[in-house]
Formats: C-alpha cells, structure tokens, sequence
C-alpha cells in the first residue's frame, strides 16, 4: 500500500514487532513493593535485568482509584472503564480483547493466575460483563474464551463444577503440571487456592511460568501469555507481611522464567507491571514496613519491558495506552508477516 501511495520511494522500515508477548502483572504492585522485592531478592533480583522503565497513570473511568476488572480491562482492551466492569467500555460497549485479537491472528494464548477462577484480571481479557462479581456468568463466559491454556485457583471455591465448566469450551482437565505439559489441545487446570491468593502448594507460579510457556512455544504464529499473581494484592489488603513478602520472591522468580524463555527465544516482548497499588505500603528505615490503607491508592505503578519491542513501552502512560499499545503490535506483526510473505 505504501509503494503504491509513494511510487519509486522505498518504504520506511517499521520497527521490529514482537513474534510473543508475555504480560506479567503483579496485583497491587506499586514502587514500593518492586522496591521490598529488590530488597528481599538482592543479586537474584531479576525485575532488575529489564531495560526500559515506564510509569502506568491508574485511575478508572469513574474513580481516581482503579479495582482490578477496570485496571485489567485498560490494559485488555486499550479502553479506561468503570471499576466492576470487565472487557466492556464505561457505556458497557464490548470491546476487542489483546486476547481475541491474538486468537484471530491464530497466536496461541494463555492466561495464568494464583487467583481464583474467573477473577478479575484474566476476566478482563476473556469475558464482557458490567459485574464482575457475577461468578456463573464469568466463569462461562472466560471457559468460552478459546484460550489454549486456563490455569488459576478457585478449585475449592468453584461456582460451576469442574466437570461441567470444562466441557462447555472443550477443554481438557489437568491436574497436574505434568498433565498441563501433556494434554492436546484446550488445558484447563484449577488447583485449591492457598490462604491469601499464594502460590499453589504443588505448583508454585514459576514452575507454571515455565510448563506455560513449554506449552504455548510450539505455535508457529506466537502466542501472548497473561500471568497474574495476586497474592501481592491479597497480602496487602490484610496487611500480612510475611504473605506478601513469598508472593513478590514468588512474583519475581516468576520474572525470571520469562526473562530466560525471550534470552533463548527470539521475538519475545516482556512485559511487567502493577495494575494499581494496594496498601499504602511504606518500607521504614529499619528495613520494616507499614500500611498506610487496607484499600487500593490511586498511585501510578511501575511499568517494566524487555525484549523486542520494549522501547516503545518507556516512559509516562495512562493505563489504557498499555491495551492499545499491545493491540497495536498484535495486529502489526501479523500484517508484517502476512506481507512478508507476499
Ligand atoms: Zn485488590
């Protein structure tokens, strides 16, 4: 198209765009939890070993303070909404998911959580709804979604029985990771969650991180892949130290994982970041911490990026820029590849 606009100019390299994408977020991670985490982690700290730096603007479209569904939808869909909704603009308008877009430019796609099934992050890539506490639809709107791999919490706690949700988007239970490594085709694994959203107890998030991402590599289109702790949210609401203390050495080993798939996988864009902060959290002189809320704030969150891709991801942005910036490159690199091939 541009040859034709232009007759005899060449036209002008586009910037390399990503072949996978890997979105780590950490609920209710602001500053100065990455910072209690470079603190707990020292030379292991591997949020450290990524090279472009930003900052998320939070705010949802009717508050100053973002809940997790109107964070998770700006970042799903490129589109700021009002806190309870999922995947749907502050009209209730559905909008296109990273996700769905993904899936149409056949990317294989995965969304990984310590939450609960049907929780509000991957919710708000998976589902369209004005409530997210509507269990029963959410659940049936996420197992409709057409991911390759569901993996959360919630076993314990399952609105719709396992049996009867797996079935209803064909996918096949595992349960194990082992059997996540496995199955053929759709994988639906849902352990019982752990006190305050922690890692599972015989599947700790960076050994997910890393059958995920075995999983999903062999897609000759890519893949986009969510994973999710929320253990450090859950542990800053109750103000649990020690909890939140596992979940960010659990959040940032995680990190790792994905780091090392894209140091030996070329194309691969990562991505971290908080989708509002929770708690206040202050870290004291005597290496301590405090609380200054049992609620989430309205500070902006720490954004980090590595990989191919990464710099257009510097700097200050609003939350919905993130959504918009990730389907960009998803409908991008599918129309670089599809004219390559001309
Ligand atoms: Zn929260």
């Amino acid at each position: 198209m541009t040859a034709c606009a232009h007759p005899g100019a060449p036209a002008p390299p586009k910037p390399p765009r990503p072949h996978s994408i890997i979105l780590l977020i950490g609920d209710g991670m602001g500053a100065a939890h990455v910072t209690r985490a470079r603190a707990l982690r020292g030379k292991d700290f591997q949020i450290g070993r990524m090279r472009t730096t930003g900052l998320i603007m939070t705010a949802s479209a009717n508050d100053e303070v973002t809940d997790s569904s109107a964070a998770a939808t700006a970042y799903a869909t490129g589109v700021r909404t009002n806190n309870g909704y999922l995947g749907v603009d502050r009209h209730g308008k559905k909008q296109r998911t990273v996700l769905e877009a993904a899936r149409a430019r056949g990317m294989a796609t995965g969304l990984v959580t310590t939450a609960i099934f049907g929780d509000a992050t991957p919710a708000a890539f998976s589902a369209h709804h004005l409530d997210r506490k509507d269990r029963v639809a959410v659940a049936k709107q996420v197992v409709t979604c057409g991911a390759d791999l569901l993996i959360s919490g919630g076993l314990d706690t399952l609105m719709v029985p396992l049996e009867e949700l797996a079935p209803i988007g064909g996918y096949t239970i595992a349960p194990t990771l082992e059997a996540v490594r496995q199955a053929r085709g759709r994988v639906l694994a849902i352990w019982r969650s752990s006190p305050l959203d922690a890692d599972f107890a015989d599947a700790p998030l960076p050994a997910i991180a890393s059958a995920a991402l075995d999983r999903l590599s062999s897609d000759p289109d890519g893949f986009f892949l969510l994973i999710e702790h929320e253990g450090t949210d859950s542990a800053s609401h109750m103000h649990d130290g020690k909890a939140l203390d596992a979940a960010l050495r659990s959040f940032d080993e995680t990190v790792g994982i994905a780091l090392d798939y894209a140091g030996t996988h070329p194309g691969v864009l990562v991505l971290v970041a908080g989708d509002h902060e929770t708690g206040g959290l202050q870290l004291l002189s005597d290496g301590g911490i405090a609380w200054g809320t049992e609620v989430h704030t309205g500070e902006a969150v720490p954004l980090f990026a590595d990989g191919v891709g990464a710099a257009g991801f510097g700097g200050v942005h609003e939350n919905a820029s993130i959504g918009q910036a990730l389907l960009r490159l998803v409908d991008d690199q599918h129309t670089q590849l599809r004219d390559g091939r001309q």
